[in-house]
């Protein structure tokens, strides 16, 4: 069956602004396959591109998505239409240092214009490239598969962050990249995890989720002097909002040789308190996309039936057309779970 020549996208106008438009349905080169999106999530990095204004206008975002092979490009081996998948860039190059050292996240044959000419899954249609796609597994559903891409990120910053079952952990910021860490520390063995989000529609839901405890940010106490350990510390602070303010209150809270985890993204730069890192010998780290073979892992994950998705999944999938009021509600801290776009 062939793809029709048109399909209509969501694209970025300018800080604040989409329009539905219609696009041609793009050819794939002799690499790439066409897929057929069915699901596409809203991330916290599609809200800082169209609400916070960091997109290039006459784009179109949305990475998270699962979909069906629609058409293949003429080289491509070992995939056909019809098959269901979902795609992101866990497989690196192979060759460069950071591939040969399993840190494919961080390949050095990735350049930046791949992200500045990112063109997303906001849209009926999207290519990918054949290296890049994952099959979903029979008996899971296109629907639950669109979260493997987020549950990937999640399973990249417990990997990163070290963090052992029976320790302490901290999450700042409950959206979606907060929620799935939550789920994924507690399929991991770590049953001891706090959550400080301002949003309550979000505190309750983490609670919901398996926090031992869920507050807000005010909470959090940062002692003025870098030696002095707050009462009930932890070992591993995840920082899942992006915000300057979680970072420096996420730092005050470890133990001593505690972890920081850095997952959220924001422009505004925090103030780093560098003799408690050094008198507590403590860790900061990044955590950037995912872990070589994440998708698989994730994809593992969901199929078990261990994380509860229904809760990690807001109820109401969306249109094209309510992706923007969605993204201000979004924004807002008043919708909970992951929000799934079905654009056609
Ligand atoms: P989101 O915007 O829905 O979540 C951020 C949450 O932080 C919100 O619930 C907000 O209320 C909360 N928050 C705000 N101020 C806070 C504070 N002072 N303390 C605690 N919580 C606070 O977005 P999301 O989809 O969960 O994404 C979160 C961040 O992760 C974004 O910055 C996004 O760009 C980033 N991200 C990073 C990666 C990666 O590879 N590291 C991947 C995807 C997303
Ligand atoms: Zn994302």
């Amino acid at each position: 069956m062939s793809s029709p020549v048109a399909m209509r996208a969501a694209v970025y106008q300018g800080p604040g602004r989409l329009a539905i438009e219609e696009r041609p349905v793009p050819r794939p080169g002799p690499r790439e396959v066409l897929i057929r999106i069915s699901h596409c999530g809203v991330c916290g990095t599609d809200l800082h591109f169209v609400m916070d204004g960091w997109g290039r206008p006459g784009s179109i975002g949305g990475h998270e998505y699962s979909g069906v092979i629609a058409s293949v490009g003429s080289d491509v081996v070992g995939w056909t239409v019809g098959d269901a998948v979902v795609a992101g860039a866990d497989v690196g190059c192979g060759e460069c240092r950071q591939c040969r050292n399993h840190r494919v996240s961080l390949c050095e044959a990735q350049g930046d214009a791949a992200m500045a000419e990112y063109v997303g899954a906001f849209a009926e249609f999207k290519l990918a490239p054949a290296d890049q796609l994952h099959r979903i597994p029979s008996g899971l559903s296109l629907r639950l598969a669109a979260i493997a891409e987020p549950l990937a990120v999640s399973l990249h910053g417990i990997t990163q962050s070290g963090i052992r079952p029976g320790q302490r952990a901290l999450i700042t910021g409950a959206g979606p990249v907060g929620m799935f860490t939550l789920a994924a520390l507690r399929a991991h063995g770590v049953e001891d995890v706090t959550v400080s989000e301002p949003s309550g529609v979000r505190r309750a839901l983490a609670e919901r989720v398996g926090a031992t405890r869920a507050i807000p940010p005010e909470e959090l106490l940062v002692p003025a002097l870098p030696f002095t350990i707050v009462d009930d510390p932890y070992d591993v602070a995840f920082e899942c909002s992006g915000k300057a303010a979680a970072v420096e209150s996420a730092l005050a809270q470890l133990a001593k040789t505690g972890t920081l985890c850095l997952l959220g993204t924001g422009a505004e730069r925090p103030r780093f308190d560098a003799m408690r890192v050094l008198m507590n010998e403590l860790i900061v780290t990044g955590a950037y996309a995912y872990d070589e073979n994440g998708f698989d892992r994730a994809l593992e994950l969901i199929g078990s039936g261990s994380l509860p998705t229904d809760l990690l999944i807001a109820e109401n999938e969306i249109g094209l057309d309510d992706l923007l009021p969605t993204m201000q509600q979004l924004v807002a801290g008043e919708v909970g779970g992951k929000v799934l776009v079905v654009p056609s």
